[in-house]
């Protein structure tokens, strides 16, 4: 016999009047357990320190096994009561407690069916519709880390998640725990439940549910916390997880029927269940990295969180509310908010597909529709660290809570954000002004130029976009020369979009000495006039256009020759999309005099700034204070800071790297196939795909049908360029291979029905 068993042998001989069993040690999460053997029986026994806490709930657990015996067909541990007949024995420190031990197959030994499930379900609420009333089990004052409705206990587990995109996924459900079910924390139904039916507590004999085992986790909770548990196990690792759980609901609803608010929070009850096994995997595998059994579901609950993402929390909630009979959730119809719109709203503002999508929710790369869809976002360039991320959202939700004023008092978070965000760019560039969009930036921007250089034109791109603003239509081709817009105003000047693709040129260094030649001329026409030369570092609205290599390396010196100063519009490109290139212009090897930025700058957050040298901001201290309302408050600052920090972390701009180069060589493989892709361009996640006739003409009508074609299947992508025949694939930097994978076989499906 081992040494450490000696205490054990004395036990049973002395209070249980079992003599020379077999001894051998089963797993166990809060107590060791053994398997004790004897001629004719067999039991388990569980030891635990000596605490009161632990005394409470073995009582309150032999309380509740004794009464569930009388649950007739089904198999519970026996409470093996002591010679004294008490439940539990105390001696040097430790308690000892027998049960008898439970025979049958577990659950996750056999494979799962559905009317098994629909079994379980059943089971369950026959389970539970005798222990919930059982108020007089002398333990329930414990709060187990696993009981869902202390959900919030398990969060400072969350920094022992090595992945930190796997940590930003949990944050991301604990907010929509505190978001969508603590408000109805006092109106979900309470009871003591079992609260771990798993696989491997769960038993089945002759492939039917025959008992279960294991009730340290039992808890005074919600009570459907009980079926919430039960589902995310059954469902880990099945093809289609909500029909097993429209089973168990079907088999639970049957027998112990569910309230309307336990389905409707059962989606986030269910992430939260797999939130706390991961967090608690990564915690024990820190405590205990040997230890195979506490982290056991750990990779199924992974992926079990991955593909929750994936399913729109209105399109389970619908699903489990059919289940049980309850029509499904009201939302506004469609037609309804679109008569609306064209009410308040001025048809000057577009909307996106001939069938618009009415959107509820999003979560990373994912949006959610009101239908229940899920659709793949290729295409939100502002989302760039993901939909929600939470990280974001939790700095704008602190800050806001605290303080929020304007740059005409001093507060940490303006210098805090500016120190970070200055130090992405070179020296040169270290006097930033805040604004909240990117037009207010180009505003500015051309607002600095002029009053530095003290002259008045500028050199604006072909194509080019800078905004909305009276300043930032005169400076944008694409809207000043649109169809509508008020033309060309006599202080700018154009450079013709230094296009390679269709242009008809033998190799690029033919096309930019080309371009470069057009625009110098420009300039010279212009000498001494032109104050700003604005261009973007791949012309986003022009058609995801990048400049030829060497382009801006020969424009920036001709303007700053005769005075003027270069800007640089990071507004769509800029923060780490590129991959390579934190900034476009890095991309050519130049320094801009002047960056303006915007939109992914605050994630969605409204958000932009103006960076620029010493000396041209000096020249604006000319006696006239530049003040924004709202550029630089603290909660944009601290938003501004999160997304920064969430792409260094996360390493985004490496992902966008890998992910960009991954698709573009598959679009351009396509390309090889289908020779209406006839051009695939961009950098990182900032993608152009050009689409051509069988003339090589400009195919207008299929780039639609393909942007409309891919909406019909749940994915985003936009169209630009003068002929609106670019396809713009710019998505959250969470967009991975698979997302790709997903992009691409529809793509191809839609070329295939040509
Ligand atoms: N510059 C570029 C390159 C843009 O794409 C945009 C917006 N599409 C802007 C400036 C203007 O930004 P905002 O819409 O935030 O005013």
């Amino acid at each position: 016999m081992e040494e450490h068993q000696k205490p054990i042998v004395q036990v049973l001989q002395k209070h249980f009047d079992i003599s020379n069993p077999t001894i051998s040690g089963m797993e166990g999460y809060e107590s060791k357990n053994y398997k004790i053997e004897c001629t004719d029986q067999c039991y388990v026994l569980k030891i635990y320190d000596a605490s009161v806490a632990n005394k409470a709930s073995i009582d309150g657990e032999t309380h509740i096994l004794t009464k569930l015996q009388n649950l007739k067909g089904y198999n519970f541990p026996v409470p093996i009561k002591s010679n004294s007949g008490a439940n539990w024995i105390e001696e040097s420190d430790t308690l000892y407690r027998l049960l008898s031990f439970v025979t049958g197959t577990f659950l996750g030994n056999i494979p799962r069916n559905k009317s098994m499930a629909h079994e379980l379900g059943a089971f369950l609420a026959q389970m539970d519709t005798m222990t919930i009333e059982m108020y007089d089990a002398p333990t329930m004052a414990k709060q187990p880390p696993w009981d869902l409705r202390h959900f919030y206990k398990n969060e400072p587990l969350i920094k022992y998640i090595p992945n930190p995109k796997h940590r930003s996924l949990v944050t991301y459900f604990y907010l929509q725990f505190k978001e969508m079910v603590l408000p109805h924390q006092e109106e979900l139904r309470m009871g003591i439940v079992h609260n771990d039916a798993n696989e491997w507590n769960v038993l089945t004999c002759n492939n039917s549910i025959s008992g279960i085992i294991d009730f340290g986790d039992m808890c005074h909770t919600w009570t459907i916390n009980n079926l919430a548990v039960a589902i995310t196990y059954y469902m880990m690792g099945q093809e289609n997880p909500l029909e097993y759980a429209v089973e168990l609901i079907e088999g639970y609803h049957a027998l112990r029927p569910l309230d309307v608010l336990e389905l409707d929070v059962l989606y986030y009850l269910i992430a939260a269940r797999l939130c706390t096994s991961v967090c608690n995997s990564a915690y024990a595998k820190k405590q205990n990295p040997d230890s195979e059994y506490i982290t056991i579901s750990e990779e199924s609950a992974w992926n079990l969180v991955h593909v929750w993402l994936t399913i729109n929390p209105i399109a389970a909630q619908n699903t489990f509310r059919k289940a049980a009979g309850y029509p499904p959730l009201q939302t506004n119809a469609l037609e309804k908010q679109l008569e609306l719109r064209k009410q308040f709203i001025s048809n000057s503002l577009s909307l996106s597909y001939t069938a618009p999508i009415h959107m509820v929710r999003s979560a990373f790369q994912y949006m959610y529709d009101a239908k229940g869809n899920t659709i793949l976002d290729a295409y939100n360039n502002i989302m760039l660290v993901g939909h929600c991320h939470p990280k974001v959202v939790q700095a704008a939700q602190r800050t806001f809570a605290r303080l929020n004023t304007n740059t005409r008092y001093v507060y940490d978070e303006l210098q805090s954000y500016s120190e970070k965000l200055l130090s992405k760019f070179p020296d040169s560039l270290n006097k930033v002004f805040f604004v909240n969009s990117g037009s207010a930036a180009s505003d500015l921007a051309i607002r600095l130029a002029q009053t530095h250089t003290k002259k008045r034109k500028v050199m604006v791109m072909e194509h080019g976009y800078h905004g909305n603003t009276r300043l930032g239509i005169d400076i944008s081709h694409y809207k000043y020369g649109h169809k509508g817009g008020p033309g060309k105003r006599d202080y700018i000047l154009e450079a013709s979009i230094p296009k390679i693709f269709g242009a008809g040129f033998g190799s690029e260094a033919e096309a930019t000495k080309f371009y470069v030649e057009k625009t110098h001329k420009e300039i010279q026409n212009h000498e001494l006039e032109i104050s700003a030369f604005i261009a973007e570092p791949i012309i986003g609205c022009g058609g995801q256009v990048p400049l030829p290599k060497d382009y801006l390396k020969n424009i920036y010196p001709k303007i700053r020759a005769q005075g003027g100063v270069c800007i640089s519009d990071e507004v769509q490109v800029g923060f780490g999309r590129l991959g390579k290139y934190f900034w476009g212009y890095e991309m050519y090897d130049v320094v801009p005099d002047i960056v303006i930025i915007g939109k992914p700058m605050g994630n969605g957050h409204p958000m932009g700034a103006v960076i620029t040298t010493t000396e041209i901001a000096q020249s604006f201290e000319n006696g006239l204070e530049f003040f924004s309302s709202f550029g630089g408050n603290p909660v944009s600052c601290a938003i501004g800071e999160a997304v920064l920090d969430v792409i260094h972390e996360e390493h985004l701009d490496t992902e966008a790297q890998n992910t960009g180069s991954y698709l573009k060589g598959r679009l351009k493989e396509l390309g090889k196939q289908y020779p209406e892709i006839a051009d695939v361009r961009g950098e990182g996640l900032f993608l152009g795909v050009e689409i051509m006739d069988e003339k090589f003409q400009p195919d207008t009508m299929f780039a639609q049908y393909l942007k409309n074609g891919l909406r019909m299947e749940s994915i985003l992508i936009g169209t630009d360029g003068p002929a609106d025949n670019v396809l713009k694939i710019k998505p959250p930097l969470y967009f991975n291979k698979e997302n790709c994978d997903m992009l691409l076989s529809q793509i191809e499906k839609l070329l295939q029905k040509k």
